[in-house]
């Protein structure tokens, strides 16, 4: 069953996530300042937004000032009508992003056509249509998306209650992706360059995972930062980081070793030189994910 969990990574700071979904849902993360509610991203579906909005107002008895964006995919933004009030933050580059998508894939034709060929993968693949699945086609055509408010190019710093928040441009997952770091309560919104408990999140990650990714997750090693929220699945400690690191680079170097010997791509992804994954259970169209990997390293 889908239902939403919340977890209060400090008393100031509340993480919401959508378990039980087969589909790619973003995390969301609400701050409390001392004027107002911060929340960093809104989400895949405005339904759960609207219920994590209310319910953090309720709770600390603060309006909603700013949303900010890790970056600009739509498991991510979906939820930003739950928001139309208040400014939208983001990268300046995942400004540019949403206008062009909102001009393709997300007008309303490119909806009805991601929504056909979809549909028509689904059924070549003989994979059935799910109730969850059949409510994101209703949905799609719907979803109301807005350009951001205000661009960051590099990085904006605001204090609450003597506390310091850094919201910086990294790259890495996306050329739009950024991270917030909560510098003095020793926390860092991730975004997409780190997810935890991968299996839950489908492969979509993994497989846009890749080299700059792991720099980026080697940059967060470094950073002192005591509780880490990622963008998909469970707040997570530097232990986690360091396995996670490890691991992607020594699949990726693994891989870069098969294709230099000239082993194929089909051949490559059974290759039991390849490191078993670091979590109990392997995502999803797993040989999907390693053949994109093995093409783009
Ligand atoms: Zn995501």
């Amino acid at each position: 069953m889908v239902d939403t969990e919340i977890t209060d990574v400090t008393d100031d700071i509340v993480l919401m996530r959508v378990v039980g979904s087969k589909f790619n849902q973003g995390n969301m993360t609400c701050i409390a300042l001392e004027n107002g509610l911060v929340f960093v991203d809104t989400g895949q579906n405005a339904k759960y937004s609207e219920q994590f909005r209310k319910a953090m107002e309720k709770r600390f008895n603060q309006k909603t000032l700013f949303v900010l964006l890790t970056h600009s995919h739509w498991d991510h933004i979906f939820g930003m009508e739950t928001f139309h009030d208040v400014p939208i933050i983001s990268s300046e580059k995942g400004v540019d992003s949403i206008r062009e998508e909102l001009a393709k894939e997300l007008s309303p034709e490119g909806r009805q056509k991601v929504i056909e060929q979809s549909k028509k993968w689904l059924e070549e693949n003989k994979v059935e249509i799910t109730k969850e699945r059949q409510e994101w086609f209703d949905m799609l055509p719907k979803v109301k998306v807005s350009i951001p408010t205000i661009g960051i190019r590099e990085e904006m710093i605001f204090h609450s209650d003597g506390k310091e928040f850094l919201y910086r441009v990294v790259g890495g997952h996306s050329e739009c992706s950024s991270y917030i770091h909560c510098v003095s309560d020793e926390v860092l919104i991730t975004g997409d360059n780190l997810v935890a408990k991968h299996a839950a999140n489908s492969g979509c990650m993994l497989a846009g995972f890749g080299s700059q990714g792991l720099e980026v997750l080697s940059q967060f090693e470094k950073m002192g930062v005591d509780k880490y929220v990622p963008g998909h699945g469970p707040v997570v400690n530097t232990d986690y980081i360091v396995k996670s690191r490890k691991w992607f680079s020594s699949m990726f170097d693994a891989l870069r070793g098969l294709k230099r010997d000239g082993v194929s791509a089909e051949d490559a992804i059974k290759d039991s030189s390849l490191p078993e994954f670091f979590e109990s259970e392997t995502p999803r169209s797993w040989d999907m994910i390693v053949e994109h990997w093995y093409n783009t390293i």
